[in-house]
């Protein structure tokens, strides 16, 4: 058979075979073809259409990334070999006697949140042998059950009756169908307060998408946290969308995928990973809460979610809506230039009015000793729960407190592997590192001194909080919402539920609660520490803590009630409580733009971060020192570095960073490429590139 390109196909690479895709791009004239070999096979799967080629050349070309390993981002599930089994296990109830091994629990867990699943499933999420598997329903702790044959991809109805829109969404709402409409490639950003009714506004894109016969996506920051949205999608088309994220067990995965490239999946909603999933006719995508910093994805391939969207819409010939009550100043520059569109929902929906938030000085007003929570937010939350309305403490801090140290002799526990300090998680009795995953005990003396039960916990995360708030508020029922207290699509929801139904009295949260959840009966949001963000002073410090302080905010007073919000600040005069409690984002991120205009900062420069990594300092200092060395010099180019990165040892790497500048109208791959060329990088070292960087750690 002759392969054509977009073709996947089998390779004999080295002793292995590997999937690869015929690509159309110029024969490589330099490789002899004495050492060229004949393709294996072709793979029966619908092929790699030119948009989604085009696409990936175009991603790889500006992350620099290599073009195998962007491919490989839309072809993972491919892989040939494994055919899709039929039973899976789910757990014996009731659970019959037999010893649980620390890998039998894992299985268990795993069986959780998502069962029923097949046995290779099971292994690779609980890391165990498949013999575990095996041995486990041998011992009746696992009953075989019939695989569901496919995830559901119905059509959803565009005519089902949805809500009546309000005129300002009405008026949106048909801008946006008539961008749909128009079969072209365009960018709008859709723009309204929290609460304004956005997600029901561009649902109407949506619907003119499937009238149209095009597939939509939609890309959520974290699809694990939103089944609020998928409830309203059923609400609003009568059956379910598809759904793309890592947390699909690799069946569901595989049957979506041939889905979406049969054109049988009409609508996806997705985490980022979704933008490079086969759709032939893609006529639309959303990206939800654009501002969020969770579409970067900071390893692998290093790119920005938001800005590919847009780059794939136009290869689709295709609109792209940014959704967000806080648009990064990214968008709102583009916007001011004339490229994207706006339209803007400037109230609340149903007559609901906008929370009032106010600075709590914590110099004039502090918590009592070895506390957190200042008077006059204890006396708020104590009048909400006495109206019997929901109250929300925030604190963007897991754990039970970020420092631990020995009173006696002062040390602190630090991680041996990162520059950072491990995290006390009381409810596991255990100090974690946040960024590698190491953990130990909590030791019962100091590791330096010896000194028995000398160490103690500084500084509050929300395991904190809720301990001070349960001795201030017996009575009320708590729920955390953190990562590690939610592990799951399922948890999550069920907290909603329980939150909606007025099961829970007070929340208390790390970022996550942030999340475009809507919670009608709360009504006061108290910011435990709302000068957190603004330590670490990178370059969108401020206009991120505005972002999530704003949208934590926008959870209160979203039904008939009115909300409240109290911001807890060492610094209540500081821009960014001040934008809050005025309300005034707009005039906020005109005062961020002239502060970045004229030294030619995002998005008025360009910006790429090397990062430089090694096994030991030494090796890292001296590639750094090449790099610094051989440094571009141009009109208009500047680079910054070589300097420690702030975690100067990550994993047991040391690491190092430069930074390339650029005016905007410089193109920064070619200097980058020439830059790299020019650097001889040893064993054990590495050079990352981050084009557009997000993170400066
Ligand atoms: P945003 O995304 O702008 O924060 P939402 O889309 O979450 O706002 O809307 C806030 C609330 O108002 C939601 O519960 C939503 O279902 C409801 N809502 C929005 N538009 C309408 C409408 N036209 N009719 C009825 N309810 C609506
Ligand atoms: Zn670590």
């Amino acid at each position: 058979m002759e392969p054509h390109p977009g073709d996947v196909v089998l390779v004999p690479l080295n002793r292995r075979e590997e999937v690869g895709v015929v690509w159309d791009a110029a024969a490589d004239q330099s490789v002899p073809d004495s050492k060229l070999k004949a393709i294996a096979g072709i793979i029966d799967t619908p092929p790699m259409r030119p948009a989604l080629r085009q696409f990936v050349d175009w991603v790889a070309s500006y992350t620099l990334a290599a073009p195998g390993e962007v491919m490989a981002m839309a072809l993972r599930v491919v892989a040939p070999g494994i055919g899709a089994p039929t039973t899976g296990w789910q757990r014996a109830d009731p659970p019959t006697e037999a010893r649980i091994t620390p890998a039998r629990q894992r299985v268990l867990d795993a069986l959780a949140e998502h069962a029923p699943r097949s046995t290779a499933d099971l292994a690779r999420t609980a890391s165990v042998g498949a013999s575990v598997v095996r041995s486990m329903a041998d011992a009746g702790l696992l009953v075989p059950t019939v695989l569901p044959v496919a995830p559901p991809f119905a059509l959803p109805d565009p005519e089902h009756p949805g809500e009546t829109l309000a005129p300002d969404q009405q008026a949106a709402a048909t801008a946006l169908r008539q961008a749909v409409a128009a079969r072209a490639f365009s960018v709008t950003l859709l723009d309204g307060v929290t609460g304004s009714g956005k997600t029901e506004t561009y649902l109407e894109a949506v619907a003119e998408c499937l009238r149209q016969g095009r597939q939509a996506l939609v890309l959520l920051p974290e699809i694990a946290l939103s089944s609020q949205w998928l409830e309203r999608f059923e609400r609003r088309f009568g059956v379910a969308p598809a759904v793309w994220h890592s947390d699909l067990t690799s069946r569901v995965r595989r049957v979506t995928w041939r889905a979406v490239a049969e054109g049988a999946a009409p609508v996806v909603v997705g985490a980022r990973s979704a933008l490079f999933l086969p759709f032939p006719d893609l006529g639309l995508i959303v990206i939800d809460e654009e501002h969020e910093t969770a579409f970067k994805q900071e390893e692998g391939v290093v790119y920005h979610a938001r800005d590919m969207a847009v780059v794939r819409a136009r290869f689709c010939a295709a609109p792209a809506v940014l959704v967000s009550a806080t648009p990064s100043l990214e968008t709102l520059a583009n916007v001011e230039a004339g490229r994207y569109h706006r339209l803007t929902l400037p109230t609340r929906h149903g007559g609901a009015v906008l929370p009032a938030v106010a600075a709590i000085d914590m110099r004039a007003t502090p918590p009592e000793r070895g506390h957190f929570l200042a008077p006059p937010l204890i006396e708020a939350v104590r009048q909400t729960l006495a109206r019997g309305e929901q109250a929300m403490l925030f604190l963007n801090r897991r754990g039970y407190a970020p420092l631990t140290l020995c009173r006696h002799c002062g040390h602190r526990m630090q991680c041996p592997n990162c520059t950072a300090w491990l995290v006390e998680h009381r409810v596991r009795r255990s100090l974690q590192c946040h960024h590698c995953g190491h953990a130990v005990p909590i030791p019962e003396e100091c590791p330096a001194c010896g000194a028995a039960h000398s160490l103690v916990p500084v500084g509050p995360g929300v395991e904190r909080i809720t301990e001070e708030a349960a001795a201030l508020f017996p009575e009320a029922r708590r729920l955390v919402m953190a990562s590690d207290t939610l592990p799951g699509p399922d948890a999550a929801a069920a907290a909603a539920h329980a939150i909606a139904a007025r099961e829970v009295d007070l929340i208390i949260g790390t970022q996550i609660v942030a999340k475009g959840w809507h919670f009608p009966h709360l009504t006061l949001v108290g910011v435990v520490d709302a000068d957190l963000g603004l330590a670490g002073g990178d370059l969108r410090a401020a206009e991120r803590t505005v972002q999530l302080l704003h949208q934590v905010a926008g959870r209160a007073g979203r039904a008939e009630a009115p909300g409240r919000v109290l911001l807890q600040t060492f610094s209540p005069e500081h821009p960014v409580m001040q934008a809050l409690v005025e309300g005034d984002l707009a005039a906020f991120m005109a005062r961020e733009a002239a502060q970045r205009r004229p030294g030619g900062w995002p998005p008025y420069g360009r910006l790429a971060a090397l990062i430089v990594s090694a096994d030991d300092a030494a090796g890292a200092d001296a590639l750094a020192r090449d790099l610094g060395r051989s440094a571009p010099h141009a009109e208009g180019v500047e680079v910054l570095g070589p300097a420690p990165a702030p975690l100067s040892v990550l994993r047991g790497r040391h690491r190092r960073r430069l930074l390339l500048k650029t005016r905007r109208d410089v193109a920064v791959q070619p200097i980058l490429r020439e830059w790299l060329g020019k650097v001889a990088v040893g064993r054990g070292a590495r050079v990352e590139v981050d084009v557009d960087p997000v993170s400066f750690l």
